[in-house]
């Protein structure tokens, strides 16, 4: 399928789309092919690339070249580091400073399962982790639980 810019008899500019080159002149000046504004059938195709030089309309934005890094690994934006951080602990319960016994209450299903979020000191940390509990540290609190 290709898509042609037409332009009728009285100038109302439109797209249509057609099989072929073969198949829109096949269609052109007959009632096959009408403005869709007034009907007029004497459409012609409009030259290539002058609908984009004449009319102001707007082509669809190319995507924005992605940020590239040829010189290793990209330093992350403290921004995006921040929202990941928001993302992660969006839905999770804040247990506070009761974090290790909640998440080992988890662990060993004395509670129904849920994402949760605390305090836990390094130590605890690892002693959970030594558990086989599932332990992500956060680089820093997330700004909600300061109080
Ligand atoms: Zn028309």
């Amino acid at each position: 399928m290709i898509v042609y810019d037409l332009i009728c008899g009285a100038g109302h500019r439109f797209e249509a789309w057609f099989a072929s080159l073969e198949d829109f002149e096949r269609q052109a000046g007959t009632p096959l092919l009408a403005c869709p504004v007034c009907g007029n059938d004497d459409v012609k195709r409009l030259p290539s690339g002058i609908h984009t030089a004449r009319s102001g309309r707007t082509e669809p934005a190319a995507p924005a070249p992605a940020p590239t890094s040829d010189t290793g690994p990209a330093i992350p934006d403290p921004r995006q580091v921040l929202a990941a951080l928001r993302k992660l602990i969006d839905g999770t319960e804040n247990v506070g400073d009761r974090f290790p016994e909640e998440a080992r209450r988890i662990h060993y299903g004395e509670v129904p399962e849920r994402s949760i979020r605390g305090h836990a000191s390094p130590d605890e940390a690892e002693a959970l982790r030594d558990e086989g509990i599932e332990v992500l540290s956060l680089p820093l609190p997330p700004v909600d639980d300061v109080h």
